[in-house]
Formats: C-alpha cells, sequence, structure tokens
C-alpha cells in the first residue's frame, strides 16, 4: 500500500539527520539507513547512519553543556517540559500517525501512547521543582549533616521499537527534570519517533546539547564506545534481557548508575471466583494491546478447571471478531508485527505448543504479504513443556494453562526468571492480598489487565531489571545523594 499525502507530508516534514549539539548533520561516514512501513514493507525514509565518532561527538555535546543544564533554574527545566507536554498535545494526530506508519500498531493504540508518553512530561515538569534535601543535627549534637541531590550527569539511553514514544519520554522527561544531558540511540527499526520527539524539543526552547540524538546500524559498537568513556555517567536501557545483561557488564568497567527495563512473562490468573467479564476484558487488553508486543503482555494465561471452558470460548469469539490490517484503517485492532522475524517467532511458537498437546482454538497461522502479519490465535490446554511458557511470545498469540489449586497457579506464575508484572482476577480479597504478597513482580493489576501509568514506578524484579521509572522515584534514578557535615 502506497503512502497518501497527509503520510508523505508528515514524513518528509521529519529531520533525516543526526541531532548533535543543537544542529541536524549526516553521519561522518554517509552511511544511510532504510525506515520501513511493516504494513507492507516499504522503504518510508532514508536516515542517518551514525558512526562510532559521531556518537563521541554526541557525548562531547552532552558533556559540554552539562554544568549549565545542571545550573538553570528548576522552574526554567520545568517550564521546558510542560511546554514539551503543550507542543506534543498539538501535534498529537502527527506523532500518532508517524509511530503506525514506522511500527504498525493500531492508529487508536498509538494516539493513547501518545497521552501515555506524553504524561512524562507533565509528571516530571512538575517533579523538577520538588528535588528536596535534608539538614538536622548528627545524634551526638556536635554538627549538622546536610543532605542534598545532585544529577547524575551525562547519560546514554537506548530504547526499544515496540513503544517508541512513551520509551523515549518516560527516560528523557526525568532526566531534564533532574538537570542531566541526554544522548539517546533509538531502534534501528524505528527511529523517526525520537528524531521527530527532538524536533519538538528543540521548539519547546530546549538549549542545544541537553538532548542528543544518534541512529546507528551499529548499536552494539557505538553502545560498547559510549559505555567505555569515562566522562558518562549512567546508562538506562529498554529492551531485551540478553542485550541488557550485554550493556551491564560494560557499564560495570565504569561502574556506572544503571536502569535496566527488561523483558517479561506476565502470568495473567484467573481464579474461580474472578468475574469473568473482568477477566475478559482484561485478557483482550493485557494480551493483544500493541499486538501483543509489549514487556507486559500477559504471556502465561493461567485459568482455574473449572472456568476454563467458558473462559476459553468467551476470548475465543471476541479474537474472531477482531479486525486485522494496516494499523491506519480505523478500527482496525491487529496491525503488522514489526517484521518478518517477528512473524516466524510466533509461528514457531504456535507450531511447538500443538506439538507438546496444545489445541489451537482460532488463528494459528502467518498471513501472506505484504506486510508482516500473524493471525490472532488462541491456545488451549498447554502442556507444562511449552515453550511459549517460557519465552516472551511478542506476538498475538493466547496460550492458556489450567490449574487446580491456588498454590498450583501461584507455582506456575513464578516459575520463570522474569517478574515484571503480573495481573490477578478474583471477587476474594483475602486471596487478592495473598497475591501482593506472594507473586514475584514489580508490578500487579488486581482484576485489571493495564497498569501503565506516568505517575506509578514502572519496573520489575529478578531478571525483568533495576530501577523505576516514572513515579516519585523516577527521578532519583537520576539523582545521586550527597551528604556533607556542618561541625558546630
Ligand atoms: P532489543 O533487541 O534488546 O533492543 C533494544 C535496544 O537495544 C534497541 O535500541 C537496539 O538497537 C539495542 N541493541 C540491540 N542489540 C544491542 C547490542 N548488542 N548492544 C547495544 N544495543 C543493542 O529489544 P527489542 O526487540 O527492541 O525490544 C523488545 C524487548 O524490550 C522485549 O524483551 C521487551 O520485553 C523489552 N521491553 C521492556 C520494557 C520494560 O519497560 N521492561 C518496555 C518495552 C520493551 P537496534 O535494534 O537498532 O540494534
Ligand atoms: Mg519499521
Amino acid at each position: 500500500m502506497s503512502l497518501n499525502q497527509n503520510e508523505q507530508a508528515l514524513l518528509d516534514s521529519v529531520k533525516d539527520g543526526l541531532y548533535i549539539a543543537g544542529a541536524w548533520e549526516p553521519s561522518s561516514s554517509g552511511a544511510t539507513i532504510e525506515v520501513n512501513d511493516p504494513s507492507s514493507g516499504d522503504v518510508i525514509k532514508v536516515i542517518a547512519d551514525g558512526t562510532v565518532e559521531d556518537s563521541i561527538r554526541a557525548l562531547d555535546a552532552a558533556v559540554a553543556v552539562q554544568d549549565d543544564w545542571a545550573a538553570t533554574a528548576p522552574r526554567e527545566r520545568s517550564n521546558i517540559l510542560r511546554r514539551a507536554f503543550d507542543l506534543l498535545q498539538e501535534r498529537k494526530e502527527e506523532f500518532a500517525l508517524l509511530m503506525t506508519l514506522e511500527m504498525g500498531k493500531p492508529i487508536a493504540e498509538a494516539r493513547g501512547e501518545v497521552a501515555y508518553g506524553g504524561e512524562f512530561l507533565r509528571w516530571f515538569s512538575e517533579e523538577a521543582v520538588r528535588i528536596s534535601g535534608q539538614y538536622g543535627s548528627n545524634p551526638e549534637g556536635t554538627g549538622n549533616m546536610l543532605v542534598s541531590q545532585m544529577p547524575v550527569g551525562p547519560c546514554y539511553f537506548v530504547t526499544p521499537w515496540n513503544f517508541p514514544l512513551a520509551m523515549a519520554t518516560r527516560k528523557i522527561a526525568p532526566a531534564l527534570a533532574a538537570g542531566c544531558t541526554v544522548v539517546i540511540k533509538p531502534a534501528g527499526l524505528t527511529p523517526l519517533t525520537t528524531i521527530f520527539f527532538a524536533q519538538l524539543l528543540e521548539d519547546a526552547g530546549l538549549p542545544a546539547g541537553v538532548v542528543n540524538v544518534i541512529t546507528t546500524s551499529k548499536s552494539g559498537a557505538m553502545s560498547n564506545a559510549l559505555l567505555s568513556d569515562p566522562r558518562l555517567r549512567k546508562l538506562s536501557f529498554t529492551g531485551s534481557t540478553p542485550v541488557g545483561v550485554k550493556l551491564l557488564e560494560q557499564a560495570a568497567q565504569g561502574v556506572l548508575r544503571t536502569s535496566m527495563e527488561l523483558g517479561g512473562n506476565a502470568p495473567f490468573i484467573v481464579f474461580e471466583d474472578a468475574d469473568m467479564d473482568r477477566a475478559v476484558e482484561g485478557v483482550m487488553a493485557a494480551k493483544f494491546r500493541n499486538i501483543g508486543q509489549a514487556c507486559t503482555a500477559a504471556n502465561r494465561i493461567i485459568v482455574h478447571e473449572s472456568v476454563a471452558d467458558e473462559f476459553a470460548a468467551r476470548v475465543t469469539e471476541k479474537v474472531n471478531a477482531m479486525k486485522i490490517g494496516r494499523g491506519t484503517e480505523e478500527g482496525v485492532s491487529i496491525g503488522p508485527l514489526v517484521d518478518d522475524a517477528a512473524v516466524e517467532g510466533s509461528a514457531r511458537l504456535v507450531a511447538d505448543a500443538i506439538d507438546t498437546g496444545a489445541e489451537l482454538l482460532t488463528g494459528g497461522s502467518a498471513i501472506e504479504g505484504p506486510g508482516s502479519y500473524f493471525q490472532p490465535t488462541v491456545l488451549d490446554k498447554l502442556s507444562p513443556q511449552a515453550a511459549i511458557l517460557r519465552e516472551e511470545i511478542f506476538g498475538p498469540v493466547l496460550g492458556i494453562i489450567r490449574f487446580s489449586s491456588e498454590e498450583e497457579a501461584v507455582q506456575i506464575a513464578n516459575n520463570t526468571e522474569y517478574g515484571l508484572v503480573s495481573y490477578v482476577f478474583t471477587e476474594n480479597i483475602h486471596r487478592g492480598h495473598r497475591m501482593i504478597e506472594q507473586l514475584q513482580t514489580g508490578m500487579m493489576g488486581l482484576n485489571v489487565g493495564v497498569v501503565s501509568n506516568a505517575a506509578a514506578p514502572f519496573g520489575g524484579v529478578k531478571q525483568s531489571g533495576l530501577g523505576r521509572e516514572g513515579g516519585a522515584e523516577g527521578i532519583h534514578e537520576f539523582l545521586s545523594t550527597k551528604y556533607t557535615l556542618l561541625p558546630r
């Protein structure tokens, strides 16, 4: 499907260069990267393929203005973030369409991401003016102890393709609020939204060099160079656990502060006393939002055997009613997956589930191109051997495993190295409280299928990560505590 005039005009308004020290420039090697539309496979934009040298120049720029930025009045930093929030509201249709074009998500969900991603700008514009410390006598009465908060310093951000705007604002907004400068490297599959957001920051009055954007096809080499530069003070990464582990190893060499938002394998437990309407609605959101490509996606649907037939039938009916198509078409809820490798991943997990004894209730196949489409799929009666129970699916595949006791449900839910989010459906408040205590995840939805909010601390335990983004916690990822003793 070719681009319409409106889409082409939007893409033409997006810069194609690296953003370093407030200037847009080509790669020093002249190399370029093609960005494509996963609904057609067509190239929609060609942008700069930055080199390692370009990334060092971006860090030079961030380092050069770090002290000045840290010294700006908190109110000034707050005002810039607030202006960025306001500009994003004015440009929300452009941002939504751009995300749908480069990543494939349905336009209604892209609008939802603009709303969610924007809230980090508003939230941290409010937090910027509330950074405070402590002052008080030591226990001995011989001196006063002053505790203050200082910006960590220049930061390097690496973000994934699945939420191109929100994963950028969730890091950039608290960093700016705290007084840190930034080099950000968006995912190679979806660089345009971050570029367009840098244009917005420029329009909001952000001084040159405070945020620098580097796009590259050589993310490993670039990250390695930046992480071994002694001027860098912090790494914040969102992406898969294996890449996160590699970056943590490199960050350890420089003893960098790190925030890591890694993979998930969310359990979604439906107890026999659940409100079935809520549970069905919850699983549709938790599983199929972003075409299943979310770190918070329900990955293992753990349903009590006495309600599993009804639950499976109702979910299958809803899935059969979902409209598949290009994300720009109104009413579509299943757009293309991000690329053909993602389609192959879903196909492999479905085949393995069926081979190990699962029943296929609907879907199950890739859809012939153009575009990277996979049918929304429901599998029931997964065997404990199914790979789908251990791996992140990252596609529109819903697999049900049945249980008979609360103990067994908890055991299945915790049987993973991941610990990002869990979802529990029960009308029994005591059971709900037991689940809060027993499930090993950083976040939980109790009778709800979507938990993300800029005002909440987002993050995981176990191999799902380190640190929290958003909430009162978010800004502390970018502050370091300084203690001073003043003798009496
Ligand atoms: P990914 O392959 O780990 O990529 C994430 C980022 O890391 C991209 O910018 C990528 O750039 C870069 N990267 C890849 N290999 C690298 C290397 N060797 N060295 C340095 N950088 C490297 O993950 P993804 O497939 O984009 O995203 C999906 C994953 O993100 C899932 O595991 C999902 O659960 C996780 N996620 C987590 C959260 C959370 O908050 N916990 C939120 C969203 C997504 P290139 O692609 O350009 O190489
Ligand atoms: Mg793309």
